[in-house]
């Protein structure tokens, strides 16, 4: 693994890390964290608040994985409609979750606000715009009215409204949603002010510290670093994507999916001033969806499913820039500054999972592309769980690991699905 980041705008323009430990020798704590994105993170804060002795344990820097290269769009909800989640869960538990799930916005924003952090944060809403009729009658018109009847000031978009609010090409999109709840913020920066947060609240985050090997010892944990060991009573696997052999089995819960951005040189104060001018975020409907934004700088920002695995190029960027053209053409993309990816954790059912892998181990992973507030959130359940709330009480409910057969051919799957939604996209989109 490349432990250095990669040159990604975030990394560019990213506030300052704060000095990180290492672990030396044998070492001791209460609770250990592999993983220092924002689940990792959050956690940390949120299990040090109660009290605990927390070292989090990150194999390259914290922020390193998804976390610090995503899209930096605040995003509530999960990609499941309120309804569907009561409809799977019932009414106590899947209550619960459309009630966490939808808070988790705010949780980012109090969290920014509580410890300062400086990621240009704005919670100026998100817009969801859909490509195509069928994608706006199946799936916007549905989520909005939902979260409308759970008192959220949403608000569904027409043609017009959602060319307007995003400054993008009348027929560009069939209309939209509105969630005033989302909002941007610099990833990296955000991931590397609760790093700092946590070792404010007492919990110790170590850098450039893998683990390499994970038993049991009596009651406790061991984990094995190359630079010494850490012997903890409880274990928190916070590594989504990035989920090596550490747990027999527990990468074949998820397919890795690379997902890639780039973003264009700062626009000219005239165009910038048509785009997004109420700064929000936006995703659209697609299957293989296309996300961008504005950074604090005025570049514009899109990502969507990367042609390669690893390190793109600027070559790799010439879709993007394509659509960017069809989108906005008042943009001239051909200048870009940054071209990077990260990896998506995605499940069977497209939610993430929360498993009790051992006593003492739990884990959390499975983001599905959406997890600056999800994960966020979920740092704050597994507290909970970790602390000793029951399973049944929890915001989220703990489920047994669920592996995808033929996960050795996962590659030739993803490939396939692509073709097959790329297909699907259009036929949508032609409709529009
Ligand atoms: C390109 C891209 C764009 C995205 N855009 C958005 C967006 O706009 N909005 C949104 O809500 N979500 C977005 N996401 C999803 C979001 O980034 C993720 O859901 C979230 O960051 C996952 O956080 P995490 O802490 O669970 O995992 P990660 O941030 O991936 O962290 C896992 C960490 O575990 C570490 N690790 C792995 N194995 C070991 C080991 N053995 N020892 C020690 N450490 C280990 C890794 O180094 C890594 O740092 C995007 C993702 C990508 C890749």
């Amino acid at each position: 693994m490349d432990s250095q980041l990669p040159d990604s705008l975030w990394a560019a323009t990213a506030s300052p890390p704060a000095d990180y430990s290492r672990i030396s020798g044998p070492e001791t704590c209460d609770i250990a964290i592999i993983g220092a994105g924002f689940t990792g993170l959050s956690a940390a804060i949120h299990l040090a608040r109660k009290g605990h002795e927390v070292t989090v344990v990150e194999a390259a820097e914290p922020g390193w994985g998804a976390s610090g290269r995503n899209g930096g769009q605040v995003i509530t909800g999960l990609k499941h409609n309120p309804h569907d989640l009561v409809a799977t869960f019932g009414e106590e538990m899947g209550g619960r979750i459309v009630t966490a799930m939808g808070g988790a916005a705010d949780l980012v924003f109090s969290l920014i606000e509580r410890y300062k952090i400086d990621c240009h944060a704005q919670q100026s809403g998100w817009i969801q715009a859909a490509h195509g009729p069928k994608p706006y009658e199946d799936l916007v018109a549905p989520r909005c009215r939902q979260w409308q009847e759970l008192g959220v000031a949403a608000r569904l978009l027409d043609r017009a409204e959602t060319a307007q609010m995003i400054g993008s090409a009348p027929e560009a999109y069939y209309g939209g949603w509105f969630d005033p709840r989302g909002g941007l913020l610099q990833p990296l920066s955000y991931a590397r002010g609760l790093a700092k947060a946590a070792i404010a609240e007492g919990a110790k985050v170590c850098a450039q510290s893998p683990v390499q090997a994970l038993s049991r010892q009596g009651d406790r944990w061991l984990l094995q670093l190359a630079q010494g060991t850490l012997n903890a009573r409880q274990v928190v696997m916070a590594t989504n994507a990035y989920t090596g052999s550490l747990w027999p089995g527990l990468a074949r819960t998820v397919i890795p999916v690379s997902s890639f951005q780039i973003a264009t040189a700062p626009l000219s104060d005239n165009i910038r001033a048509q785009i997004l001018p109420g700064g929000q975020g936006v995703a659209d409907t697609r299957r293989l969806l296309l996300y961008f934004r504005l950074d604090h700088q005025g570049r514009f920002v899109m990502g969507g499913r990367s042609p390669v695995d690893d390190n793109p190029s600027k070559a790799d960027g010439a879709p993007l820039q394509a659509q960017i053209r069809r989108i906005f053409p008042m943009i001239d993309p051909s200048h870009i500054d940054h071209v990077w990816s990260g990896k998506v954790a995605i499940t069977k059912d497209s939610l993430p999972h929360l498993h009790m892998l051992a006593p003492g181990l739990v884990t959390a992973l499975g983001c599905n592309g959406r997890g600056v507030a999800m994960c966020t959130m979920m740092g704050s359940i597994i507290a909970d769980l970790v602390s000793g709330t029951a399973p049944a009480e929890l915001s989220f409910p703990v489920t047994a690991p669920n592996p995808f057969p033929f996960h050795e051919f996962r590659k030739l799957g993803v490939f396939a699905m692509s073709q097959y939604y790329r297909l699907l996209d259009r036929l949508e989109t032609r409709a529009a």
